[in-house]
């Protein structure tokens, strides 16, 4: 058998090129005179929480899985891929084999550390140990600080920092890690499963809806595709009839790109596109630090003087529980939201003008408490990732970490007149809707009757009027939360 002298233990970091755990791994077997171990555990701990045996995530982590490995197998190593709770199987394996040290990519959330902390804990107690590289985001939460070394609370002087940071030393930062394994350096385990198909049997899942194409070449695929139109990103970025955004949260998340490549993409290219677009990384860096620093967040107000406002509770209040399910399912009458809500669920996607949109809907129109937001979306995103979702729903429900007030109240007709003014989106999920002119396609209850019967639209038949009225809920919820801001 192969001396090893590493475990690379492969989470959210699914790729070979880049790899910052992978790449000290390498480094530390090199220095040993020893093999790497690559393993990926299905973790039941997270599997066995997930509602549906066909989560679409699972089918994308699968495929990353199988061009890991069948990549892997060129150079003459493979991955091994286990199934159970990743806490005991990490320890099991590294004791099974000679206690190596295991290298992981860090990973700031709360479930994430919790299980590194006991995995770490588990192997220092037989002599090995769990070596945590930081990988995940451009900077790790403790990197980007205020003069005085507190965490920011608010994005421009974050971004500020962040971009002075970068700027002071960009090769190190963004240089490629070393992570390209030679000829032999991987130890090989053969295994019964090598094809996605048995793979998610195995695990006892099957393939639902389709998902984008997985692994470094998904990846990688999506980032030329992007170039080609980045510089109009400024623009597109907002219209959801539009490609105009990467569509690469998806590999983020997996870790199927690294984000330094991304960065090192995005500079390359001169224009306001890509500087706005290496921008948004950033915003992802930061909600990264907010998680890190601030984790009550995941539950509570980041604006702790918000804590106190008043929600209404589907689970007592059967008013709410009716306006959450026409919500979840894209029948609020609304059409911009339920175009949004019916596309997230039919592909596991929406779109970020759309996010912000039926978050604020929720939020402040159908005073729901954004965790239930949240909630839905963890469920159903293939790009979820807890710091940028507990972020971007706090941010929408003005409880956030955010230099705006409270008071911003998305109008859910003006915005799908602006930002889908053609309706071609909104057609596109509420086929219902079709034949209904321009004019009147953002508030079909406004329509006039004859236009409505000739688009063979009947309200409160095949179309809900809307379940609330705008105005009015916007007057609440200015009420609600005035009650306990004290001011903006
Ligand atoms: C209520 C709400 C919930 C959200 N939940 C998530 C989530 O679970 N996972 C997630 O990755 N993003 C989330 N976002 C942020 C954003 O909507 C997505 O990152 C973006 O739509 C992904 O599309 P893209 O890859 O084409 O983005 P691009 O526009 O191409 O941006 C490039 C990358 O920058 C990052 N990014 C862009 N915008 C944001 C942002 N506002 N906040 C944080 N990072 C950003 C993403 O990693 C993205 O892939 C949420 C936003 C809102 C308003």
């Amino acid at each position: 058998m192969d001396s090893i002298a590493a475990v690379c233990w492969l989470r959210r970091d699914l790729r070979l090129s880049d790899n910052g755990a992978l790449a000290a791994a390498l480094s530390h077997a090199r220095g040993h005179g020893g093999k790497v171990a690559a393993v990926f555990v299905f973790d039941t701990d997270i599997l066995d929480a997930l509602p549906d045996r066909d989560d679409r995530r699972v089918g994308f982590i699968v495929d990353s899985v199988v061009e890991l490995d069948r990549t892997l197998r060129a150079t003459g190593g493979s991955l091994q891929v286990l199934h159970g709770s990743a806490r005991r199987e990490i320890p099991a394996f590294a004791a099974a084999l000679g206690r190596p040290v295991v290298f992981a990519s860090g990973d700031h959330e709360p479930f994430g550390a919790a299980r590194d902390a006991q995995v770490g804990r588990e192997l220092s107690a037989f002599g090995s140990a769990l070596r945590i590289v930081h990988d995940h985001a451009i900077f790790a939460p403790q990197r980007i600080l205020t003069g005085s070394g507190t965490p920011f609370r608010v994005f421009t002087p974050y971004f500020r920092a962040w971009t002075a940071a970068l700027e002071r030393e960009p090769e190190s930062v963004l240089a490629a890690r070393d992570s390209r394994p030679r000829a032999g350096e991987i130890r090989f385990v053969d295994q019964p499963a090598q094809d996605a198909q048995a793979l998610l049997a195995r695990i006892g899942f099957s393939r639902g809806a389709p998902v984008p194409v997985g692994g470094e070449s998904g990846a990688r695929s999506r980032l030329q595709r992007f170039l080609t139109h980045v510089d109009r990103y400024g623009t597109e970025r907002d219209q959801p009839s539009v490609e105009g955004t990467s569509r690469l949260s998806v590999d983020l998340r997996f870790g199927t790109i690294s984000v330094r490549e991304l960065v090192r993409a995005g500079r390359n290219r001169p224009g306001e596109g890509a500087a706005k677009w290496v921008s948004e990384i950033a915003w992802r860096d930061f909600y990264q630090a907010v998680l890190a620093h601030f984790p009550r967040t995941v539950d509570h107000a980041f604006q702790e003087r918000l804590e106190g406002v008043v929600w209404d509770d589907p689970d007592t209040d059967s008013v709410a529980k009716e306006r959450f399910a026409a919500w979840c399912e894209g029948r609020t009458g609304y059409p911009f939201v339920d175009a949004a809500m019916r596309e997230l669920r039919a592909t596991g996607w929406m779109h970020n003008r759309c996010r912000m949109v039926v978050a604020s809907f929720l939020t402040k129109d159908l005073h729901i408490h954004w965790k239930r937001g949240e909630r839905w979306f963890a469920r159903w995103l293939l790009d979820v990732e807890l710091a940028s979702n507990v972020g971007g729903w706090q941010w929408s429900a003005g409880t956030g970490a955010d230099a705006q007030p409270w008071f911003r109240i998305f109008n859910p007709v003006e915005q799908g007149k602006r930002w889908d003014s053609s309706g071609s989106w909104i057609r596109k999920w509420c086929p219902e809707l079709a034949r209904l002119p321009d004019k009147w396609i953002h508030a079909p209850w406004l329509a006039p009757t004859g236009v409505l019967r000739e688009a063979g639209v009947e309200l409160d038949k095949n179309w809900p009027k809307p379940v609330v009225d705008h105005a009015a809920e916007r007057a609440e919820t200015l009420e609600r939360f005035g009650r306990v801001s004290g001011g903006a």
